[in-house]
């Protein structure tokens, strides 16, 4: 668990560098490199990279664009809703993480609440993990999370575990599934990831074989932490602090592994 906390650490400061390069003007392809620079400087490696012949560091995915996007020439511009998804491996353990950002200035009503609730559907979740029976209790909390704020998870992506492999059992769904009720046992480590949208449920892959995007052209939000349940309660692997401000004001209180 100590080395996927460095795995986490270093995730967090790639995706704080991304970020911080998301201006209008500036390509995908530099939030690449940022990232990408930070995993170097830090001994570690990007667990996205030659994932199933996934050609960069990180996913940027664009307005309707929900996640997996490919960074390339594109250029940002006011007003985008920005999803920055990335992973790195530290001594053969991953971490992953994935924020929400909008360039400048918010061009759409309803963009800045896209972003806000996906960012608490993934805290609820996250706050649902420590008292969670099984993995329904987390689905469950973040479906209810984005009902309240009036949007949808998308159709067929989820949340997975995480270890030696970047995507491992339990599946982590964004709403209650029948029959998806795996057990949550001390020792589990999940990446929890809402993909939320205001509009319709579906989704296409663009030509590309990567992009994931609305297939209403509605505007899609994702979060992810990696989280650790341990002994001693939980601890989000991919927050330098552990999720405390959020988790505390949920009731929960973490503990470092
Ligand atoms: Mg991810
Ligand atoms: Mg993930």
């Amino acid at each position: 668990m100590r080395l996927m906390a460095r795995a986490g650490l270093v995730v967090e400061q790639a995706l704080v560098a991304a970020a911080s390069r998301a201006v209008a003007g500036a390509t995908t392809r530099d939030l690449d490199g940022a990232a990408a620079a930070v995993i170097g400087a830090r001994g570690a490696s990007p667990s996205f990279l030659g994932y199933h012949g996934y050609p960069a560091t990180i996913c940027v995915s664009i307005n309707d664009e929900v996640v997996h996007g490919i960074p390339g020439g594109r250029a940002l511009a006011d007003g985008d809703v920005v999803s920055i998804d990335c992973g790195a491996i530290v001594q053969g353990w991953h971490g992953d993480s994935a924020v929400s950002l909008i360039v400048g200035r918010a061009r759409n009503s309803g963009d800045e609440e896209l972003v806000a609730a996906t960012r608490d559907a993934l805290w609820d979740g996250i706050a649902a993990l420590a008292r969670a029976r099984t993995i329904a209790d987390v689905a469950g909390a973040i479906e209810d999370a984005a009902t309240f704020a009036g949007l949808v998870p998308v159709e067929g992506y989820v949340g997975h575990g995480i270890g030696t492999e970047m995507h491992q059992d339990p599946e982590v769904p964004n709403e209650r599934l029948r029959g998806r009720e795996p057990r949550v046992r001390p020792g589990l480590c999940v990446a929890i990831e809402p993909m939320l949208t205001a509009g319709g449920r579906g989704t296409v892959v663009l030509e590309d074989g990567w992009t994931v995007r609305t297939a209403d052209g509605s505007r899609a939000a994702h979060w992810e932490h990696s989280v650790a349940l341990h002994d001693g309660g939980i601890w989000v692997l991919t927050a330098s602090d552990g999720g405390v401000p959020e988790l505390t004001r949920r009731g929960v209180v973490p503990v470092a592994p």
